[in-house]
């Protein structure tokens, strides 16, 4: 049965504070959403809206870290992000782009602004997703998805008034290209003035909207951009409709209901295997990446 799928909050974005010196971002999950659990399971979403990067000769960024239990994804709106892990992955990721790391038992990666990109300067606009992994994949190896332009899955709305980017899970018959460990959807909604999209996700999947730009009427209350739409958990079906020119990301995801032991980088289910991974990590079990 479909029913309307209500809205729980609408957020307005906190101060953003720096990650590294290079991602300057709005923390919505957990931050405003008040715990990992509300959006089980997206563990964190940091927003790094439109920021003015002057030119420079050495990227900003995020030198070497360890991420162990789940995966980030960094989808760039604007601007340019080089990344390099400690299983040799690396890759640049450019506007409608997507980087779907799955970190699992290990690694170590760094996250930079492209080269090219740095030396002119340029508007930076990101997101950045964590996304937990269930118990049973956690310790399983890493794995890396670099999800171009023309993998993304498009479909057009009608009236030529936009299209939905599909960069996981499914709407209307067409899938999106990345692999998920567990049911979950993510998809920019690229709206013309007065373009519509309907969706539709099970009541008990955790629902969220992030509006990248424009301004939106989500089930007819007003969101605007860089505010966090949170659905409740009660319906299934939801309508945004484009006041002006938007970008709406749009997440879903069937909570896994598993225990959360969470510090720092890593991200597992017991205090014990927190320990085992800084454990893991100090005694150079994640590999080896340069600076
Ligand atoms: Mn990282």
């Amino acid at each position: 049965m479909s029913t309307t799928k209500r809205i729980d909050y609408i957020f307005t974005p906190p101060a953003p504070h720096m990650v590294g010196d290079g991602f300057k971002v709005h923390n919505y999950i957990p931050g405003r959403t008040g715990g990992f659990e509300r959006m089980d399971p997206f563990l964190m979403l940091d927003y790094n809206a439109p920021w003015e990067v002057g030119p420079r000769n050495k990227p900003l960024g995020v030198g070497v870290h360890p991420h162990r239990g789940f995966e980030t994804v960094t989808i760039a709106y604007q601007g340019k992000v080089a990344h390099h892990d400690s299983a040799g992955n690396s890759g640049v990721i450019g506007e409608g782009e997507v980087q779907w790391m799955t970190a699992a038992s290990g690694i170590l990666h760094k996250e930079y602004h492209e080269s090219e990109f740095s030396k002119k300067g340029g508007t930076f606009q990101m997101v950045q997703l964590w996304v937990n992994l269930p118990a049973a994949k956690k310790m399983s190896p890493p794995k890396y998805q670099g999800i171009t332009r023309d993998q993304i899955k498009r479909k057009k709305l009608a009236d030529n008034k936009g299209e939905i980017e599909i960069i996981a899970g499914e709407y209307d018959g067409l899938k999106g290209p990345a692999y998920t460990f567990s049911p979950v959807a993510l998809m920019n909604a690229n709206l013309k003035k007065g373009g519509k999209a309907a969706f539709s996700f099970p009541a008990n999947y955790n629902t969220a909207i992030v509006v990248i730009s424009g301004e939106l009427m989500v089930n007819g209350q007003k969101a605007l951009a860089n505010q966090f739409v949170l659905m409740a958990n009660d319906g299934t079906d939801f309508e945004i409709e484009a006041s002006v020119d938007s970008i709406a990301l749009v997440m879903s995801g069937e909570p896994l209901h598993e225990a959360i032991a969470a510090h720092g980088p890593f991200v597992m289910n017991t205090r014990q295997q927190l320990i085992e991974a800084f454990n893991d990590f100090n005694a150079g079990k994640f590999g080896h990446l340069a600076d």
